[in-house]
């Protein structure tokens, strides 16, 4: 049994307490690994380590630091397969699926900011003759990164990497439910040379390593993706604190279908859209409306495309449905299945746990499912189930699906799927989310603003938007003469 470590002042070490907790592997339902259970001690000396690189870390020039960051993601490069592999185990996502997006998209993450800091200026400001105003933008300290299990490594360095560009050091938390890309991570920043304290990755529990983190006075900003509930708690406890806030929360995202689209690729991408990771990306449409003159036609051929995806085995190269990644998960989400049908739901496919015949039997398994008749106001298609359910509605026109889709309490992402170009960007304008889709999902340009409105979350990530949040703005005023 391999028991991983924290990763402080460039060291991999054990939790102070000595405790641990299980790692289970979600496709089979084992305990295949043990996390620290890491408290305020392992915090606390996390954090101590992160201000004491803090000075020489952002004295570096914004090349060196490139230069470490660009070391990092060759490493992990070099080594996709592993990454993938260690993903797949850890979440239960197809292991083609962590190869071809969670890993690259990390080996990216890094790229990208390393790039982006040797490219970003500052504004200045002209006062007509008599002055300038210029604005210095500094890192802000040790800051705090926590992120959720879904895609553990993609999310985890989509933090982690502004936050080390613009000059902070970094006290980072894993999900304790996927903490072992993580774990790597840790070896590849001590063999790329990243300098000692700069990094520090501390696992546990939300409630004590993650509390632990969002208490510390000495960390100076949070950035958090995970669950609303969370977001709310985290919120309260660190505006009192005036800390820097970045929160990225839940979704309940629409697929909004006109009968005017391109049919076949709309058809595809919904599959996906609705699947992908076992419907366990924040970005996947849940609720899928559909324009009634096409609706029956939809309903059949999504059915069958959904009917025939092969679920099983996360290592099997044809696997497109791997397992959900835990058992209390895996529970709430069939509660979820079970209240759609007391709420007058009809289940057209899947609905129940799927039993695979081999090393999988005991891994945790949802059939994709698709549910139909369901009013837009239910709980169903009102709360955030995070999983392989989706809900298809009919609708008769623009402004009923409007209304229907800006019903939720969320407003992450939306696709929308026309060839009409004035209904597109009218659909656009007035849709309530912070990303819109049109004729695609899950198309990322990394420079755009990343982020959801309503309880979707706070302040954006992406592009300058996370070089912005990860610097305080000093403004300077010279006058002339
Ligand atoms: P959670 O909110 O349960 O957890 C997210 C992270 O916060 C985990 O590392 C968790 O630790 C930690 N945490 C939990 N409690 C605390 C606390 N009191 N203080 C500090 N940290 C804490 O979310 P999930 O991991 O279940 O992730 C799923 C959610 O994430 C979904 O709602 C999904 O929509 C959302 N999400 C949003 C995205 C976005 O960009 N908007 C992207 C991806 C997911 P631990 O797991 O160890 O308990």
């Amino acid at each position: 049994m391999e028991f991983l470590k924290n990763y402080i002042n460039g060291e991999l070490v054990a939790p102070s307490s000595g405790r641990y907790i299980d790692n289970y592997e979600p496709a089979t339902g084992k305990v295949y690994s043990q996390i620290p259970d890491s408290d305020e001690v392992d915090v606390q000396s996390a954090v101590e380590s992160a201000k004491n690189a803090f000075e020489s870390w952002k004295n570096l020039s914004n090349e060196q630091r490139h230069d470490h960051l660009i070391n990092v993601s060759r490493l992990i490069e070099q080594r996709i397969d592993e990454f993938a592999l260690a993903e797949s185990k850890d979440n239960g996502k197809p292991f083609k699926l962590a190869q071809r997006v969670d890993i690259p998209r990390a080996v990216s993450n890094f790229k990208f900011y390393a790039t982006a800091i040797m490219n970003w200026g500052s504004e200045s400001h002209n006062m007509s003759g008599k002055a300038i105003n210029y604005t210095l933008r500094q890192p802000l300290g040790p800051v705090g990164c926590i992120s959720p299990w879904n895609l553990p490594l993609y999310l985890f360095s989509w933090k982690i990497a502004p936050a080390l560009a613009t000059g902070n050091t970094v006290i980072a938390k894993p999900s304790e439910i996927t903490p072992y890309t993580a774990y790597l991570l840790s070896k590849v920043c001590m063999e790329a040379g990243l300098p000692a304290g700069v990094l520090n990755i501390v696992h546990g529990l939300g409630t004590k390593a993650g509390e632990a983190i969002i208490q510390n006075n000495q960390i100076k900003a949070i950035s958090f993706t995970g669950g609303t509930k969370t977001g709310a708690h985290i919120a309260s406890v660190v505006a009192p604190k005036f800390k820097k806030l970045s929160l990225e929360l839940g979704g309940k995202n629409p697929n909004i279908i006109f009968a005017d689209c391109n049919y076949e690729l709309m058809l595809k991408t919904t599959v996906n859209s609705s699947f992908s990771n076992q419907g366990q990306i924040c970005l996947c449409g849940s609720r899928i409306f559909v324009e009634s003159s096409i609706y029956e036609k939809f309903k059949k051929d999504f059915v069958a495309a959904v009917s025939k995806m092969a679920i099983g085995d996360p290592n099997e190269p044809k696997t497109q449905i791997g397992a959900v990644v835990s058992k209390p998960h895996m529970e709430k989400i069939l509660s979820y299945i079970e209240l759609a049908k007391t709420e007058g739901g009809k289940v057209l496919t899947g609905g129940e746990r799927f039993f695979p015949q081999d090393r999988c039997a005991e891994g945790y398994f949802i059939k994709p499912t698709i549910i139909e008749g369901l009013d837009y106001m239910c709980r169903t298609n009102q709360e955030e189930i995070f999983g392989p359910v989706v809900t298809i509605t009919p609708f008769h026109s623009e402004d009923e699906v409007l209304k229907m889709a800006n019903s939720t309490e969320y407003g992450l992402a939306c696709s929308i799927w026309t060839e009409n170009i004035t209904r597109a960007h009218k659909m656009a304008e007035n849709i309530e989310s912070g990303i819109v889709w049109i004729n695609c999902w899950l198309l990322r340009d990394l420079r755009t603003p990343f982020g959801g409105v309503k309880n979707s979350g706070v302040g954006r990530e992406g592009g300058s938007e996370a070089l912005d949040f990860f610097t305080e703005p000093k403004n300077v005023c010279i006058q002339y003469g």
